[in-house]
């Protein structure tokens, strides 16, 4: 350890050429291994958890308070370079929302009747000549609601990030990256990119909806992708399953919260004995 101390010392005065060509230097080495890690933390709001949206009331009658403490294991670790938390974010307009299937005109294609949509009934509308496929649910995580905040259990570490989306009446975003016509963004990729993260783990609600279009994108847009099931809970234990398989397919990692304390201690590790 002293020689290379003594190597870097060296090399900063200008008394060793670094090489340019070759084998790298131990500080490109490191820091090339110095891989920079968020933690996205998708949707743990409490119409998701005891709200007008609970997973409870879904299909997969989930309880989504259970990913409060998994995360909270994990949220304070130094393992992270950036934690964000993203929030539904919606105004009483949107177009997501069952009381509001009227306000919009049909698309040809629509075969819903409006008059009677029910919740999770898929309409297709026609907004600006735009076509958007929209599942219905309960009016949900409207803008500065109760509703929309974050579970009162779940722990904010400090300088955390905020990312809201959904804020536009008429399109959907289930992606804290983008909206579901991919028409417009959060600020998240920017933030990542800002941060220089280039592995992002996500967590949170739903596995099946939110999360998964989450980490699809997180994936391509280049970032390597992990997810952390114990901290997911979803709307369709089916689909859930499905959800995972499929990211297993296409590169993106699943794993424990365990595994994710393991390879904090192993990190932490490495970095004393540098
Ligand atoms: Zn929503």
């Amino acid at each position: 350890m002293c020689g290379n101390w003594l190597t870097r010392i060296a090399r900063r005065f200008g008394f060793i050429d670094t090489p340019t060509t070759g084998r790298s230097t131990m500080h490109e080495e490191r820091s090339q291994k110095r891989k920079k890690r968020a933690l996205l933390v998708v949707d743990v709001q409490n119409d998701f958890i005891s709200g007008s949206l609970s997973l409870s009331s879904c299909p997969s009658k989930h309880d989504g308070s259970e990913v409060v403490e998994p995360i909270n294991k994990i949220v304070t670790s130094p393992f992270w370079d950036l934690v964000a938390y993203s929030k539904d974010w919606h105004p009483p307009n949107h177009v997501s929302f069952v009381t509001n299937a009227n306000l919009r005109k049909p698309h040809v294609d629509n075969k819903t009747d409006l008059g009677n949509a029910a919740v999770f009934d898929l309409c297709i509308f026609d907004v600006d000549d735009t076509r958007i496929d929209q599942v219905l649910y309960p009016a949900h995580c409207v803008q500065h609601s109760e509703g929309a905040e974050l579970h009162k259990d779940l722990k904010i570490v400090p300088g955390a990030v905020t990312i809201h989306k959904g804020m536009n009446p008429d399109i959907d975003s289930y992606s804290a990256f983008f909206d579901n016509c991919r028409k417009s963004e959060t600020i998240l990729r920017q933030v990542l990119q800002d941060a220089d993260i280039t592995q992002v783990y996500v967590c949170g609600i739903a596995t099946d909806i939110c999360v998964n279009f989450s980490a699809f994108d997180s994936h391509s847009l280049g970032f390597e992708t992990t997810l952390i099931e114990d901290c997911c809970r979803g709307v369709d234990a089916d689909k859930c399953i499905e959800t995972l398989n499929k990211m297993k397919e296409e590169g993106i990692e699943v794993i424990t919260s365990d595994e994710v304390l393991k390879r904090a201690e192993k990190l932490l590790t490495e970095e004393t004995n540098q």
